[in-house]
């Protein structure tokens, strides 16, 4: 029998300008599109031909009639200790006032704005803004420092920057313009003007004809009426660059049709948001989640949307509280909620009991994405929450999920360690890394790659770089025009996805081909392991050996030499039994905390340069250099 996931699946990619037109009606459009894809420029596709729309209008203009009163935006600083919330129509009057202050800047369409923003509603008002005039953001997270933002704005060349005083962390102020008019002046590129709110965090140094002040800008445009530029269905609406794991960050090039459209089918099939309702996602606008679920997933639904700025372990009264994310659950209602397995082991090492003081009657689902889910750590949240804990796969480049649960088709059982399978619009194959020869049998490893026509909101291009486009994502598979996901991969027979760490996380011992991330499972099963990274060394003898860098959960491990010795030996003796004795690390060593990048993703590449001596290259997106300081320590202790 077929299930209705399995004939929706099947339309999507049997017959899919059938599929995208039927989605395409839960959108406004001002002109209808005339032809649903022109994929005659392969890899390239344009979605929703002719068609002309706004993403602004559908995420805000669209629901005043029914719901101007109800709760949009509501914006949460446990920093600052503040809690606001607009309604549709005072975000509607809000995105107007700054779409007035840029158009005054000399914005047009096409133009870019880069927002350089803390987690608070100004940054959303003015994506909206842009996203109203046509005029072309590009979000840097604002945890970049000088080099990471300078070399972001170099590539944009934004007209205006849009930025803050400060930021804050942890109850730490981080003032932005010091790190912001740095950045400009490394930048071989200089936007014209930048407009900037004033929180009033940090005292902040004008530069006379350049930096304007939004406080005072928005009085003056207090009352703005800035109607929406109806715009391609193909026009750019963004720009943002991925994470940075595995090299340099690429600009990804996100469309306006197929992205709305994209946004708004993947609300109902795979988040089952409802309009009125409550979304909250605890990541950053400065991501692709932030876009995607944080700003217009949730808006173009009609749901209000939670902005969070703050730890996961602080409340209002900026006192430590490891139930804050809880207690907003309950006191807006969220039904849908998106986080990051990073984030729930953080809130693993609180009081378990805290999940039982609230009541979270009202939530359906937590999502998380961004890096792989370990067992333990889905249990455990799993196990408190008592809602389907739904594991994300996607990229910066696909903007919605790839792999996942679709629970608001159909529910379908988790199975722990697989975000689930295939979504909608994606034909997503299993290949040979070196023959390219597709791998159909159950469970044979090999590369994860999507052949195209990809979806709507699927990546366009490379910001002004059709050729690294092509180069970087639809050439590394011999004989085949398929785009790789650079993520290893099995199939199960019921069809859920295993991911096996990325193409570039594999070691090769004696000959052996071992991944990274099936050693760290091992590892990570240990009671006294918080957190593993595994990197393959060159080795003289072996090719490469496997290195293990450990957090203890507890003990000395890290600095007493017999409970080192101990652990070490147990840890050893758990990855013989798991994977062979091939698979056992050369040496397992302890450091308080690993290399991430800001978005909590491990820099096993920085690891593995340290190991091997080498330049550990671009480390821009690296989030504590002291954790790199740490590996280099233990490195050098031997
Ligand atoms: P860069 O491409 O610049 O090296 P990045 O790949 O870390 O950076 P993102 O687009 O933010 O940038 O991350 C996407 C990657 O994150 C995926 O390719 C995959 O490796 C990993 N990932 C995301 N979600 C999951 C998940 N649910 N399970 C396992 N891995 C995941
Ligand atoms: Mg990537």
């Amino acid at each position: 029998m077929t299930s209705p996931y399995d004939a929706l699946y099947r339309q999507s990619v049997e017959q899919p300008e059938a599929f995208w037109a039927e989605q395409a009606r839960l959108i406004d459009w001002h002109q209808a599109p005339t032809q649903i894809l022109d994929a005659s420029r392969p890899p390239f596709c344009r979605w929703f031909v002719g068609g002309q729309t706004n993403l602004c209008h559908n995420a805000v203009d669209r629901h005043l009639a029914e719901r101007g009163e109800q709760p949009a935006l509501i914006a949460i600083s446990t920093e600052t200790g503040s809690e606001r919330s607009y309604t549709f129509r005072e975000l509607h009057a809000e995105v107007q006032r700054t779409a007035a202050m840029l158009l005054e800047l000399g914005v047009r369409r096409g133009d870019r704005v880069l927002i350089y923003m803390p987690m608070i509603a100004e940054a959303a008002f003015a994506m909206l803004a842009c996203a109203r005039i046509g005029a072309i953001h590009c979000v840097v997270f604002g945890g970049f420092a000088s080099g990471s933002l300078a070399s972001r704005i170099e590539d944009a060349e934004p007209k205006v920057v849009v930025s803050a005083d400060a930021g804050s962390r942890g109850g730490k102020v981080v003032p932005y313009k010091p790190l912001l008019d740095e950045a400009i002046r490394l930048s071989a590129h200089k936007p014209a003007a930048v407009l900037l709110y004033d929180r009033g965090l940090a005292a902040m140094e004008l530069m006379a004809g350049r930096d304007h002040l939004a406080g005072a800008e928005g009085q003056k445009h207090a009352q703005a009426r800035v109607p929406c530029t109806w715009l391609d269905a193909t026009d750019i609406s963004y720009t943002i660059y991925t994470s940075g794991t595995t090299g340099r960050p690429k600009g990804v090039q996100r469309d306006v049709g197929g992205y709305a459209v994209a946004l708004a089918a993947s609300m109902q099939h795979i988040f089952d948001g409802r309009a009125g309702e409550t979304y909250f996602s605890t990541s950053d606008i400065g991501w692709v989640v932030g876009h995607s679920y944080i700003v217009y997933g949730p808006l173009i639904a009609g749901m209000a949307t939670i902005m969070y700025e703050g730890l996961p372990t602080q409340g209002l009264d900026r006192q430590p509280d490891g139930g804050i994310w809880w207690r907003l659950v309950e006191k807006y209602k969220v039904t849908v909620m998106f986080s990051a397995p990073t984030a729930v082991r953080v809130l693993k090492k609180q009081d378990p009991a805290l999940l039982r003081k609230y009541d979270l009657s009202s939530l359906r689902a937590l999502f998380l994405a961004g890096e792989p889910l370990d067992e333990p750590t889905a249990r455990w949240i799993s196990e408190g929450l008592g809602v389907p804990i739904i594991d994300n796969y996607w990229q910066t480049e696909s903007g919605w999920p790839i792999i996942t649960l679709p629970v608001g088709v159909e529910r379908r059982p988790a199975k722990f360690g697989s975000p689930g399978i295939a979504m909608y619009g994606y034909k997503v194959k299993i290949v040979h890394e070196s023959t390219g020869e597709e791998l159909t049998a159950p469970n044979e490893k090999g590369v994860v790659v999507i052949e195209g026509p990809t979806p709507p909101g699927f990546m366009q291009t490379v910001w002004r770089d059709d050729q690294r486009f092509v180069d970087t994502y639809w050439k590394s598979i011999p004989g085949q025009l398929v785009y790789s996901t650079f993520d290893w991969g099995i199939r199960d027979e019921d069809g859920y996805y295993y991911i096996l760490g990325r193409t570039d996380d594999v070691i090769n011992v004696a000959g052996h081909r071992l991944g990274t991330r099936e050693i760290e499972e091992a590892i990570s099963g240990h009671a006294n392991v918080a957190e593993v990274a595994v990197v393959g060394v060159a080795d003289a003898l072996k090719g490469q050996v496997a290195m293990a860098f450990v957090v203890p959960r507890t003990g000395n491990a890290a600095t007493d030499n017999a409970d080192a010795m101990k652990l070490e030996g147990e840890i050893m003796k758990r990855v013989a039994d798991d994977l062979g004795a091939l698979a056992r690390p050369a040496r397992v060593r302890f450091v308080p905390g690993l290399p991430k990048t800001r978005s909590g993703k491990l820099l096993r590449r920085a690891i593995q340069a340290v190991c091997e001596q080498r330049d550990p290259g671009d480390l821009t997106t690296l989030d504590d250099p002291a954790t790199l300081q740490a590996v280099r320590a233990a490195v050098a202790a031997g």
